[in-house]
């Protein structure tokens, strides 16, 4: 009995403590949720029906896959490139814009889609993968991303430009026939 007291004294003594020092406390204990990437990024991870790729195309590197990259910018730090892309390993943000667009493709648009790559792999020179403003997509409704699978990958491209996606590529362009590649704009 004489613990349960005390632990019951502890606990009302820290939460006056919280109570007096207020919102400023709260925000301290809290500063990643003041990122709008952060945010998305948590949202994203918590959505059924979006997966992720559990091996890049060319190398091994747990720490650059597309889950990764989520959980780390979901925890406030950039996502990791891949060692062997341009970036050299560099980490990198991702843009709230691009994030925005692949929680739309699920809750928008309805899609069940498995992510193959954000700022992970090797890309273009280039490529707006380094500056963390693409997603790549090879499974879409569960079908792989091809010409003759059945994927709806051409209403899928078109999602990514309605949620304001620039350039988007896929089966016909080179070096897209297994994949598709949603790339949203720059700020300036
Ligand atoms: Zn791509």
């Amino acid at each position: 009995m004489r613990h349960t007291r005390l632990s019951t004294t502890a606990i009302a003594t820290a939460a006056a403590i919280a109570l007096a020092a207020g919102p400023a406390a709260a925000h301290t204990t809290q500063p990643r949720t003041s990122s709008a990437a952060a945010r998305l990024a948590r949202e994203i991870l918590n959505t059924k029906g979006i997966s992720y790729a559990t091996a890049h195309v060319e190398h091994q590197d747990a720490a650059s896959l597309p889950r990764q990259n989520l959980l780390d910018t979901a925890n406030g730090r950039p996502a990791k490139t891949s060692p062997w892309g341009h970036a050299h390993g560099a980490r990198v943000g991702l843009d709230p814009r691009m994030l925005n667009g692949v929680l739309k493709l699920r809750n928008q648009y309805h899609y069940t889609f498995t992510i193959s790559e954000f700022v992970g792999g090797r890309h273009s020179p280039n490529s707006a993968h380094y500056k963390g403003r693409v997603v790549d997509v090879n499974y879409i409704n569960g079908k792989h991303v091809g010409k003759r699978t059945g994927a709806p990958y051409r209403a899928f491209m078109a999602a990514c430009r309605n949620l304001g996606a620039n350039l988007v590529l896929g089966p016909g362009d080179a070096n897209h026939d297994t994949h598709v590649h949603c790339q949203w704009p720059t700020h300036h």
